[in-house]
């Protein structure tokens, strides 16, 4: 097996799901990686008494090391929480026995600072138990330093030994500490990610057509409004309807209906000029608005579309059909307000209608 493909396996195998309904991924993963640390931190500590002949340091390293195997060989058998219960329990009995036996020098107490990093990243919502868990630590700490301050090391170490493990304690406890902040708060920025993006979908949706993906009406009311407001060029809105549409649906069926529908979208995006906005106003009205075109500029437009409507050959079940529309077109005279407006497009379709359809009405 390469290195890679062993660093690979032991990834996977530190990711292993505990398989407990709503547990979170990243905390076993901490809670493993920690625990390894441990192992790893036990074996080095064992490695340096060993080095320096010193049996009781020695077996109190495997001591440990034999504690941190359990803890994580029992990581795949019970829940996260417990996991991470256990590894909380161990590293503190471990702080303490370190600072009884080797003093207040080597630094091991400053392993609280990671149990409450860790505590705080886990994102179990009891508050209240957390902060009486930090407020243990601190009492437990403070009675440690005065236990110093009064009792020596029941196991004497060399100076060299003690800033060897200064040195050691340290650099274990800079990797602690950041391997949950790490995985934490990539955790959070990739949520915050998802979010945004579920965000700019709903947005989006909430302003989409959904069958012919044109704007709504809400978003076409907004869009209005502010272009009224802002208004200084010429602009024309222009509500239009299919001719009879009643009658394709009732001979060809609905889907045929949605399909003409999709199709006459189409032809909008297509067929009218660079920025203006289609809408479809509902049912089979749409609103076309021309920003920058006074009414006779939109009308030649219209014209064009009026045409290309005409001239699309649908599909009814094997029989051939087609649709006309007709159009009420408005310029805006920089005065009127927009219901004003909309209520003069919607009189001129009425009288494209009751004039005999397929027109626009100007
Ligand atoms: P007119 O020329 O006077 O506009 O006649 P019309 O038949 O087009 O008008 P009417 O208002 O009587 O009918 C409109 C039809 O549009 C009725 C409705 O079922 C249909 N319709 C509205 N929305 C949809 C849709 O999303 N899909 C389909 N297939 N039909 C729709
Ligand atoms: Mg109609
Ligand atoms: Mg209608």
């Amino acid at each position: 097996m390469n290195k890679e493909n062993m660093f690979a396996k032991l990834y996977q195998l530190i990711c292993k799901d505990t398989g407990g309904q709503n547990e979170s991924p990243i905390l076993i993963k901490v809670v493993r990686m920690l625990t390894l640390t441990m192992i790893v931190y036990s074996l080095a500590n064992g490695i340096l008494f060993l080095a320096a002949s010193h049996t009781g340091g020695l077996v109190f390293s495997l001591l440990c090391m034999l504690i941190f195997v359990t803890t994580f060989i029992l990581s795949y058998y019970r829940g996260t929480f417990v996991s991470y219960c256990i590894l909380n329990i161990c590293i503190l009995l471990w702080v303490i026995a370190n600072v009884r036996m080797f003093g207040w020098g080597i630094g091991v107490q400053t392993f609280m600072f990671v149990l409450i990093a860790f505590c705080f990243f886990a994102k179990y919502k009891h508050t209240a138990a957390k902060i009486i868990y930090i407020l243990v630590l601190l009492v437990l700490r403070m009675y440690l330093y005065f236990y110093c301050q009064n009792n020596n090391p029941s196991i004497s170490i060399t100076s060299e030994m003690n800033d060897i493990f200064q040195l050691v304690n340290s650099a274990a406890i800079f990797w602690s500490l950041s391997l949950p902040a790490y995985f934490f708060s990539t955790d959070t920025q990739a949520l915050e990610g998802k979010l945004m993006e579920y965000n700019e979908q709903l947005k989006k949706q909430a302003s989409i057509d959904p069958l012919t993906g044109l704007n709504n009406r809400r978003s076409t009311m907004e869009y209005l409004e502010r272009l009224l407001q802002n208004a200084e060029e010429q602009i024309s809105i222009c509500l239009c309807d299919i001719d009879f549409f009643k009658r394709v649906n009732d001979t060809y069926g609905h889907d045929i209906g949605d399909i003409v529908l999709q199709e006459i979208a189409e032809t909008f995006r297509k067929e009218l000029p660079q920025g203006s906005f289609i809408s479809r106003w509902g049912g089979e009205e749409f609103l076309l608005i021309f920003p920058h075109s006074n009414g006779d500029e939109a009308h030649y437009a219209l014209d064009i579309l009026r045409n290309k409507i005409k001239s699309i050959v649908f599909d009814g079940n094997g029989e051939t059909f087609s649709v006309s529309m007709t159009f009420g077109l408005v310029e805006y005279d920089f005065h009127s307000d927009l219901t004003t407006v909309l209520k003069e497009a919607d009189e001129k379709l009425y009288l494209g209608k009751e004039s005999g359809r397929d027109r626009i009405v100007f």
